[in-house]
């Protein structure tokens, strides 16, 4: 007998929507169909639709900033997430030096991912390497993890990757059957300046820092073979050129992730009153920028977030650009504001395709064997978006209208949210071996 039968939706399977009746049991879907198969309990989802439980592939909880550690922990940022329809979030392992201090620090992190309350996982994470590429690469894998994260810029932290080992790693990638994740900016093209304000920051790294360097790695891709996913691409022209230019390798063997943040907001609003609340790296576009990454979304294989919270207060007390704390919140309206904006196409962006470039088999889509992590979803009158449901004092989208709601978030058959109750539960990490 099965746990639960959910009847009555309208249901998102292999891009269309579908009415069919969905039946759990011990966590997983077993049945989809229009019979009504024996079961301890009924969900009616008449008037909603159900898509597959989101997956939030960048996040900072509990982020150490140097100045200030980022709000939301796992346990508020999980719920925050749950408000979002977000099921799985992955977080990052501190950057290690060799595959020793990886799994140093992946234990370390582990104990504090512990307390999500939903699904999640972590990405491994290099910094100016110092031991044995491959042994780093085996190691991660040994650790559950397929991707490595990196950063070109950063060097002032000691955090940048060179060339050298970029290259090496791609090699590696493919040879491993990886992902080399990269916050990609021309380190040597940023401009350091004491005096900057945290409202310079789009001066400070500006747009062709990240299109110089992201078409640089574009080259490594093609002539390595290797496996490379851009974290929060920012600018339209990036992508433009890799469009024009690496047509070839996107999708394929570059991926590009794209945040909410640069599709809705332009570097107009860093000059307003409350400008310091928009501060991220990297940072908000010009109009044009921001129009172009609009234009070209078909080739944003995934949305993250990069959800690094901060209270006002963090944020206004550190006005200088080298000591203040860069992130913004925005995991809980991801999905709703970007749905609005671009329609059903968003839906496999943050769910399917996802779950493919992050080696995750159980995650992803409504189908038989997968987990039954779904979101609920009603079409409301126009509403404001209020405070988030997390422990930040602010999100950048407040008072941004939206006309649909998620009713109900279920994560492995159970309502992590559901008639505006939130429900916690004990959050699995996710292996992906
Ligand atoms: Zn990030």
């Amino acid at each position: 007998m099965n746990d639960l039968l959910i009847v009555n939706g309208v249901v998102y399977i292999d891009g269309v929507w579908k009415q069919t009746n969905i039946g759990i049991k011990d966590e997983k879907i077993v049945y989809l169909g229009l019979d009504k198969p024996e079961t301890k309990e009924i969900f009616d989802a008449s008037g909603l639709k159900v898509i597959p439980g989101l997956i939030d592939p960048h996040v900072h909880f509990s982020l150490d900033c140097g100045t200030v550690i980022s709000v939301d922990d796992f346990s508020s940022g999980s719920r925050s997430a749950a408000y979002g329809g977000v099921t799985t979030i992955i977080d990052f392992v501190d950057p290690a030096r060799n595959a020793k201090t990886l799994e140093k620090l992946f234990y370390e992190r582990l104990q504090i991912a512990k307390s999500s309350n939903v699904d999640y996982h972590l990405h491994g994470c290099i910094k100016e390497p110092d031991g044995d590429l491959e042994e780093f690469v085996l190691k991660t894998k040994n650790l559950g993890m397929r991707t490595i994260k990196l950063f070109t810029a950063y060097s002032e932290t000691r955090r940048r990757t060179y060339d050298k080992d970029i290259y090496n790693l791609l090699r590696l990638s493919k040879k491993h059957g990886i992902m080399i994740e990269c916050h990609i900016e021309n380190d040597d093209l940023i401009k350091h300046d004491d005096n900057f304000l945290c409202t310079d920051i789009s001066r400070s790294r500006p747009s062709e820092c990240e299109m110089t360097e992201t078409l640089k790695l574009a080259q490594f891709v093609r002539e390595t073979g290797g496996y490379l996913y851009m974290v929060h691409c920012s600018s339209g022209k990036t992508l433009q050129a890799l469009i024009d230019q690496y047509f070839d390798i996107l999708g394929k063997n570059f991926f590009v992730e794209s945040c909410p943040q640069y599709f809705l907001f332009n570097d107009s609003y860093l000059g307003k009153e409350d400008g310091y609340l928009f501060t991220f790296a990297p940072p908000l576009r010009s109009k044009e920028e921001q129009e172009l990454l609009i234009k070209n979304i078909t080739y944003v294989n995934v949305i993250g977030t990069d959800h690094c919270s901060f209270n006002m207060a963090d944020k206004k007390s550190h006005p200088l650009l080298k000591d203040h704390p860069f992130g913004i919140g925005g995991i809980e309206t991801s999905f709703l504001l970007l749905h609005k904006m671009f329609g059903d196409q968003i839906i496999d962006k943050m769910t399917k395709n996802t779950a493919k470039l992050q080696y995750f088999s159980q995650k992803g889509t409504i189908s038989l064997g997968k987990d039954a992590d779904l979101v609920f979803l009603k079409d409301v009158p126009s509403y404001k978006i209020g405070k988030p449901h997390g422990r930040a004092d602010y999100s950048i989208y407040e008072n941004l209208e939206l006309n649909e709601k998620i009713e109900a978030t279920m994560l492995r058959g159970r309502f992590l949210l559901k008639d505006e109750i939130y429900t916690p539960i004990r959050g699995e990490l996710i292996n992906c071996n």
